[in-house]
């Protein structure tokens, strides 16, 4: 059978598309390549999100041609994913030796594509088109792939998004919001937590709107179904996620509960209350603000406003003293001028957030903000972005360095990537803890005393506690 290397671009959505695609794969007799130098099949599973990352693909797609395909004629490539759903066939016409093209809501039709092209019975394929149930087509995982990996693992939970912030070209490469029921999401978490899986990270878009839409059908055919989603079963007060949330901490064996991307809008008292009562949910809160002015919020067509953030990041804290918050924030949004960005400088500097992953605005075909007037040149976009990242570098440090001395709970992930001798862990705040230890210490909670602190790292010395 032959070999498959598939190379990410992007965010943990595409991270946890290819390992379901890579485990399809194996599961049909593919073998993992190590690289693309010896595969059979190479696949570039793209980002759409920046002008960047699609640049990086399409420049990677051209060094293949050139490159691999030169000496060795046979070898299968192919985009799929987010850019390969938004460009399509475009992309073939563009770069010939392109053979398969592969959408968003077509993963699970990698196998059965390359069966074709391999086998002559298609030259190429493009197969973009939407798919009913397709949210529910990512669920196969690579546990042996690393032994990081059976610790913690993602659980795509819902795909597409439905906000329509005037920046993303999201809602037109991943489609609209689609849940998966949680008895379907439930079961794949409690098959993970049987083959040693401790924590786990619920996945989508915007997860805080998960089974919203389902929830809002329902009720707009209420004659026919008296009310009832398919999504959730009872006439709980608590939004569908909280509702998730809720079945997935009932599953024993499970450690810990995280999930990413919320939407600050999803941050209702709902979420708030489940943070306070359910153990397993941990320390940490991604909450993408995106910028600090209202002005500027308001043209992203974001639904808050900069004080309800506050407000969200003040109750956090309030029901979990010494939560973890980190953010995106796009810098240079068209008409962004430089008291809008003060605003977003002293949202940072209110916040003292844990981390920001900062974006310099992309303009995105398609999406209102690429039409707006004011569009901010790209050396002020930088000039922003240098500002903004040593102001939050400079918090994030303070916030590391106060953790010396002090006791965290960390999950033990396994060894380091850049030094085996050593483990590495979570705490729940989500910060990496590097440690001397041994394997018998992966999947274990353990109690590590910080000793001192790297880059976005902390080094801890478990000797002590854990006697
Ligand atoms: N749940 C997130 C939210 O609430 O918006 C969405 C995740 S989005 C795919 C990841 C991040 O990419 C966004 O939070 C935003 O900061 C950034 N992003 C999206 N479109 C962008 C653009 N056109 N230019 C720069 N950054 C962008």
């Amino acid at each position: 059978m032959p070999s498959v290397f598939i190379k990410t671009y992007g965010c943990q959505m595409n991270e946890r598309d290819s390992e379901t695609v890579a485990a399809q794969l194996v599961a049909k007799g593919y073998t993992l390549a190590p690289s693309e130098k010896t595969a059979d099949v190479i696949l570039l599973n793209t980002c759409s999100v920046r002008d960047f990352a699609e640049k990086k693909a399409i420049g990677k797609m051209q060094n293949l041609a050139a490159d691999v395909r030169k000496n060795r004629p046979d070898v299968v490539l192919g985009f799929m994913g987010c850019m390969a759903q938004s460009r399509g066939r475009e992309l073939i016409d563009k770069l010939p030796d392109v053979d398969l093209v592969l959408g968003t809501q077509k993963f699970h039709r990698a196998a059965e594509c390359l069966d074709e092209i391999i086998s002559g019975a298609r030259e190429k394929i493009v197969d973009v088109a939407e798919e009913e149930n397709s949210e529910a087509a990512i669920r196969e995982h690579l546990l042996n792939g690393s032994a990081k990996t059976s610790v913690s693992a993602f659980v795509s939970i819902m795909q597409g998004c439905n906000q329509r912030c005037t920046f993303c070209i999201v809602p037109f490469t991943r489609g609209g919001e689609r849940s998966r029921t949680i008895p379907d999401i439930v079961a794949e978490c409690r098959d993970l937590v049987s083959r040693g899986v401790k924590e786990i990270t619920l996945l989508g878009q915007i997860v805080t709107s998960y089974g919203k839409k389902e929830k809002r059908d329902a009720w707009s055919m209420k004659r026919e179904t008296g009310g009832a989603s398919r999504i959730t079963h009872d006439a709980s007060p608590n939004s569908p996620f909280v509702q998730l949330l809720d079945a997935v901490h009932e599953i024993d064996g499970l450690d810990r509960i995280r999930f990413t991307s919320p939407h600050p809008k999803g941050y209702g008292d709902d979420l708030i209350d489940a943070y306070a009562r359910l153990p397993k949910l941990v320390e940490s809160a991604h909450l993408p603000v995106q910028s600090g002015s209202d002005r500027v919020l308001k043209l992203m067509h974001r639904g808050y406003t900069r004080e309800k953030f506050l407000g969200i990041v003040k109750k956090l804290r309030r029901a979990k003293p010494g939560i973890g918050i980190t953010t995106d924030i796009i810098v240079g949004f068209p008409g962004e001028t430089e008291t809008d960005f003060e605003e977003t400088l002293s949202l940072a500097r209110e916040v003292e957030f844990d981390n920001a992953y900062i974006f310099k605005y992309s303009q995105r075909r398609d999406t209102p903000a690429a039409e707006m007037p004011d569009q901010v040149p790209q050396k002020i976009r930088e000039e922003r972005n240098q500002r903004l990242l040593e102001l939050v570098n400079g918090i994030a440090a303070r916030k590391y360095d106060a953790f010396i001395g002090r006791q965290v709970q960390i999950l033990v992930e396994g060894p380091s990537k850049k030094n085996a001798a050593r483990n590495t862990g979570r705490t729940r705040c989500n910060r990496i803890v590097l440690f001397d230890g041994s394997a018998r210490h992966q999947g274990q909670l353990m109690d590590v005393k910080i000793t001192r602190t790297g880059s976005f790292t902390l080094y801890g010395d478990p000797a002590i506690l854990n006697l």
